[in-house]
């Protein structure tokens, strides 16, 4: 059964979301602060956490930060009273998996819950390595070597990859890289998805201003070659 954590300050908020998962069929366990939230993350028995931004003693941004700092992938779902673009972008960029905008509908966080938890237990097996041109990834590390040296990736930089290595050779549309790699429902925003294969093609690409793998399919999106 999936155990999930859920982080969020205020009880009766906390409390109702709690009893509708568990109603749904999750395990569930609450903390009501940032620190505690945290300290629950790193135990490493849990699959997925829900996560208010607005935290007593340390904000949802910076449990998200710590967290991938100390290379934690615990899948995290951003809980936010703000709908603003900026605090979705940023969380997306702290590594959150996804963003829900209070008061969500229950039946939306399932959902959204149940396709993190989907798109984690694909990748359970994220150990080992794979070779593509002159590049070594290892998904284990969230690295690669190139050029005979290694560049960090992070979470959504390595999925981003995992995706293009998994479609090789098909044209990928902005919508459909949000919509499959970072969980979208309805794509928008996609200029985050340039941002990211542009970071991408940094360490990727020989010389990203000509490149060798990712290319830009001008009105269509992209396409990757091994
Ligand atoms: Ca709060």
């Amino acid at each position: 059964m999936n155990n999930i954590l859920l982080v969020e300050d205020e009880p009766s908020l906390r409390m109702g979301l709690a009893d509708g998962l568990r109603s749904e069929g999750f395990e569930v366990e609450e903390r009501a602060d940032g620190e505690a939230g945290l300290e629950a993350a790193q135990s490493g028995k849990f699959q997925a956490m829900v996560l208010d931004l607005m935290l007593p003693k340390l904000d949802g941004f910076e449990v998200l930060r710590r967290l991938r700092s100390d290379r934690c992938d615990l899948p995290v779902l951003i809980l936010s009273a703000r709908g603003e673009d900026s605090d979705r972008i940023l969380g997306l960029e702290y590594g959150a998996d996804d963003y829900v905008v209070k008061p969500a509908p229950l039946r939306e966080i399932v959902l959204r819950l149940q396709a993190i938890l989907r798109r984690s237990g694909n990748h359970a097996g994220v150990a080992g390595s794979l070779q593509f041109g002159a590049i070594e990834v290892d998904f284990a590390a969230y690295s690669l070597v190139r050029d005979g040296k290694r560049f960090g990736l992070n979470r959504l930089e390595l999925e981003l990859l995992r995706f293009f290595l998994d479609h090789s050779g098909e044209i990928l549309s902005r919508e459909t890289l949000l919509r499959e790699v970072w969980g979208h429902r309805h794509p928008s925003g996609t200029r985050t998805v340039d941002t990211h294969v542009f970071r991408l093609r940094q360490k990727i690409e020989t010389r990203p201003e000509a490149p060798r793998h990712l290319h830009t399919v001008r009105g269509m999106g992209y396409r990757f070659d091994r």
